[in-house]
């Protein structure tokens, strides 16, 4: 009921909407021909939006994404749109129009509004109650119509400047173009942005600015390459290449972006790593804490060539986290497995034995097998670094296990539990940042010989 208030609010003001016809202007993209496209999920699923409130210096272009590619509909100089998912349709007039100009005119005449159906205009003159479509609205900032649109794909913005929306709690600006895409009863947000723009939004997230030039030059690489090695079948089927989280790479549009860290990302323009001809996998983290975990003594799977154990001799003890300590009791021991699961759920009493019965099969001293018993005789196994860490809840797995207990005057113990030592912070795999820097700083390694280090075997190519 109150789409149908608001909507004859909306209709009345929507004559004095001021439209532009699109026919004659290239639609602004801000994302260059030569360029590779990225498409960035900012909001899904439980994230996904129902209304967002976007700005953008010089207006919007509205358009639509098909699988034939992206159409600009309608360009409006509103600066602040708000984009709403509909869950009415349109009631529209016979008419139907191929261009936007003679709509916009037939509903200035008719004091409907100008409707967009799978690329074709049309006047909408209210409200049908129910819709299983994807509609769209877009108003002004008061809340006055400029625009719907409805069809099986996304509904598209676009413009000259960069489009500033809160995202999540913040209000982050984002280069390239935004795409509304039906999903459930709401609809997700996707940036589908140039891929030299999503360098210089994930540099500043994951890696700062504190690096040398040469080490962020090797980060530009790595994090051109990553979105085009990897995409996660569930991102994919959510219709997107990369998320913006620690699961793939923090990015944030332009928030943060400096001239310094755009000029070193220039400077690698179009360059990624490659592996017999195909981008390859690759992996950073902050220190090893020694040599490197091999890709598939982290995680299982596939073992790559040039993601093995290496040791650069990163010097890890000067490094933050470099060298660690912490002491677990054997209860605190029980809850951490109890709460991570998965094998540990056959543990139904109190951990009272815990030992590394394997390191990285290549050599490195992460640890990637686990052994715990119980003090009702259970035990289990678990393998991997990656969720061994994860399920010890410490900052590596390239760790050692000292039992360590309290004794009582007469000999009983009144404290059970273990002492970790451990070294480094992160999964291990792949370029260590406290290694890079050590190699362009003390030993002034280029980037490129920074990468070839970490991933021996694979070849710097430059994206035609
Ligand atoms: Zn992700």
């Amino acid at each position: 009921m109150l789409h149908h208030m608001l909507f004859s609010r909306l209709l009345a003001a929507a004559s004095a909407v001021v439209l532009t016809v699109l026919s004659f202007l290239a639609p602004p993209q801000r994302i260059p021909d030569d360029d590779t496209v990225v498409r960035v999920g900012l909001c899904y699923g439980e994230t996904g939006k129902s209304s967002i409130t976007m700005h953008a210096a010089g207006g919007f272009t509205l358009g639509r994404a098909g699988a034939d590619g992206w159409t600009a509909l309608l360009a409006v100089e509103n600066e602040t749109v708000i984009v709403s998912r509909l869950q009415s349709r349109p009631i529209t007039g016979e008419a139907r129009y191929v261009n936007a100009a003679p709509a916009i005119e037939a509903a200035e005449r008719e004091d409907g509004t100008v409707f967009c159906e799978n690329g074709i205009y049309m006047v909408a003159k209210g409200l049908s109650p129910a819709a299983s479509e994807a509609i769209f609205t877009v108003s002004d900032e008061n809340g006055s119509l400029l625009f719907l649109y409805a069809g099986a794909e996304a509904l598209t913005l676009s413009a000259d400047a960069a489009i500033e929306f809160p995202a999540d709690e913040t209000l982050y600006s984002y280069r390239g173009r935004i795409e509304c895409r039906p999903d459930g009863a709401q609809f997700s947000v996707i940036n589908v942005v140039g891929l030299e723009d999503y360098v210089k939004g994930v540099l500043p997230w994951e890696i700062g600015t504190n690096e040398s030039d040469e080490t962020t030059k090797a980060f530009a690489v790595l994090t051109r390459t990553a979105p085009l090695s990897e995409s996660k079948p569930a991102h994919l089927e959510d219709g997107f290449d990369v998320c913006t989280g620690t699961c793939c790479q923090i990015y944030r549009g332009l928030a943060r972006t400096d001239e310094r860290l755009e000029r070193l990302a220039d400077e690698t323009a179009g360059q990624i790593l490659t592996y017999e001809g195909h981008p390859a996998v690759v992996l950073y983290h902050t220190t090893s804490g020694g040599a490197t975990c091999s890709l598939s003594e982290a995680w299982g799977g596939d073992d790559l060539p040039y993601l093995r154990s290496v040791d650069v001799g990163e010097p890890y003890t000067e490094a933050q986290d470099g060298v660690w300590t912490e002491y677990l009791t054997m209860r605190e021991l029980t809850s951490r497995l109890r709460a991570y699961g998965g094998v540990f759920s056959a543990l139904t009493g109190t951990v009272s034995d815990i030992r590394v019965t394997a390191t990285d099969c290549y050599g490195s001293s992460f640890v990637t097998e686990l052994t715990v018993t119980d003090n009702e005789g259970n035990t289990a196994v678990l393998r991997y670094s990656a969720p061994i860490r994860q399920a010890l809840g410490l900052k590596s797995a390239n760790f050692t296990l000292t039992p360590l207990n309290l004794y009582r005057p007469n000999g009983s113990v009144y404290h059970a539990g273990v002492r970790i030592n451990g070294r480094g912070y992160g999964h291990g795999v792949g370029l260590s940042g406290t290694g890079a820097a050590y190699l362009s700083e003390s030993l002034g390694y280029d980037y490129t010989r920074i990468l070839a280090a970490y991933f021996p075997g694979t070849m710097l190519k430059t994206l035609a």
